[in-house]
């Protein structure tokens, strides 16, 4: 079957709206596709070791393909001028985000993550931590890197502000000029140890930016990010998690940090405060906002697969896409695909606007932001089930590469809380701030169960 036709419609040029982006951004965006369709395209199996699961291939292929994407100057993408970055907008970035997901959505992440580290630093203005990571983020080598939020104590727990992350028990102490860290991260990705990270094409881990707490029971006041370097003593990694989609581009595994000692400097959030809203906003809320372009990324590619497939499969001597109910499902998928685009960028161009639109960190932005993710996944869910149901079996076969998309799209929705607190947070963003009746009592239970 012919891949990769090309659709005005959902092309750079016509997608990407001129009211929140530049010219010079839809051609950043232009040549990233441009890039998906020739390096990634081809690659989608091997970058989870085809069919039989070929670690070698995978990580080989992943690496490859992450370096040239750093060639291409992505991973600098919103690192500041000042630091040797392109210091593009939060648009663009998000843009970015897309094109690349269309071709893997685990790629798409694991640049995403770059981003993500460089967004908390200079939201804290950590111009002395930019300048110290700028030479490896700017160089010719590529770094990767990795945030540590969940914990046994439930990630959805630790992203509900109304327990204020009283449920942590990763603890940093204050010892003179160090913090020592000590407790137990679940599902941090990419992780483990860090000669893993080591090969002809990836250069390094940069580390973990983990959030922990100086004290439970001081809820937002004790909160804060801390960067732990990837070889720090004390730290022990699980074995990688066996699971449904991203099998190497985001490897996950469980971190005990035991005594782990790190500089003072490399606390994040400097200011009384900070620590929550960096965490609420940077660390939770963009990060959800960066999944809803992914997740758009991920459902066009779906869209292009189903197109071309049902331009060929003839039913009763018609395309199958010509007849009524078929396009019918395909105009459903656009409609679901384009709203959630626009929504995705006109939510990051008010996060470039807190001037009209407030606090990053305030809860309507959160709603926002959830609000975001949350509908480009449910749009993905429903272009990934109607999109298999329109292409039958074919769809359910590896070779075809839907039903990837379909186990990849689901943890994007779940993860950073999921599509329950999603809800949540939207409600809170309407009328909340609220609390849980019973949290004080079972806030309670838990620091006596300590
Ligand atoms: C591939 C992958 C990559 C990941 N990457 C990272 C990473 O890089 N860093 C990291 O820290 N973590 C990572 N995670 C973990 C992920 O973010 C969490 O698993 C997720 O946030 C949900 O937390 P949980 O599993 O503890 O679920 P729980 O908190 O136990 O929640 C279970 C379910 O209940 C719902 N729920 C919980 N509380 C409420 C409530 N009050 N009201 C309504 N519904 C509720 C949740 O939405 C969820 O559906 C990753 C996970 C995977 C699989």
């Amino acid at each position: 079957m012919p891949h990769q036709e090309y659709y005005k419609m959902l092309s750079p040029e016509f997608k990407y709206v001129r009211a929140f982006c530049t010219e010079d951004d839809i051609a950043m965006a232009e040549s990233i596709r441009k890039f998906v369709n020739k390096e990634i395209m081809p690659h989608r199996q091997d970058l989870e070791g085809g069919w039989h699961r070929d670690e070698q291939l995978a990580l080989e292929t992943q690496h490859a393909l992450y370096a040239k994407l750093a060639d291409l100057g992505v991973t600098k993408s919103n690192l500041p001028t000042e630091h040797g970055g392109l210091g593009l907008s939060p648009v663009v970035r998000q843009m970015v985000n897309e094109e690349i997901s269309r071709g893997d959505i685990g790629l798409g992440t694991m640049v995403g993550k770059i981003h993500w580290i460089v967004s908390f630093m200079v939201a804290a203005k950590r111009d002395d931590l930019l300048k110290e990571f700028a030479d490896r983020i700017t160089g010719k080598d590529s770094w990767t890197a990795c945030v540590a939020i969940t914990e046994p104590t439930g990630g959805a727990n630790l992203e509900d502000p109304a327990q204020q992350y009283r449920t942590i028990r990763t603890i940093a102490r204050q010892d003179g000029d160090d913090y020592v860290i000590n407790g137990h991260k679940i599902w941090p990705g990419p992780s483990g140890p860090a000669e893993h990270f080591q090969s002809k094409d990836l250069k390094g881990h940069l580390g973990y930016w983990t959030v922990a707490t100086t004290d439970p029971e001081k809820g937002e006041e004790g909160v804060g990010l801390f960067h732990i370097p990837p070889d720090a003593k004390g730290m022990n990694f699980s074995k990688p998690y066996e699971k449904m989609g991203f099998c190497w581009t985001d490897e996950n595994v469980d971190i005990y940090f035991d005594d782990v000692r790190i500089p003072k400097k490399y606390r994040i959030d400097t200011e009384p405060g900070q620590g929550s809203n960096l965490v609420r906003a940077y660390v939770i809320g963009l990060g959800r906002l960066a999944g809803a372009a992914r997740l758009v990324g991920l459902s066009q590619a779906v869209l292009e697969i189903v197109l071309n497939a049902t331009k060929h499969r003839e039913i009763v001597g018609m395309p199958q896409r010509e007849r009524s109910l078929f396009a019918n499902y395909i105009g459903e998928m656009f409609r679901f695909i384009d709203i959630a685009r626009q929504y995705y960028l006109s939510v990051t161009w008010q996060v470039m606007h807190p001037e009209i639109y407030g606090d990053h960190w305030s809860h309507e932005m959160i709603a926002k932001y959830s609000a975001a993710r949350s509908f480009s996944a449910d749009c993905a869910h429903f272009v990934c089930n109607r999109g298999m149901e329109m292409m039958g079996s074919y769809g359910y076969a590896y070779e075809f590469n839907l039903e990837k998309y379909m186990r990849d799209y689901k943890i994007v929705q779940m993860w950073l809380g999921g599509a329950q607190r999603d809800r949540l947070d939207i409600a809170q963003g309407l009328y909340g701030p609220f609390t849980w009746g019973g949290f004080d009592d079972w806030s309670k239970k838990q620091r006596l169960a300590k």
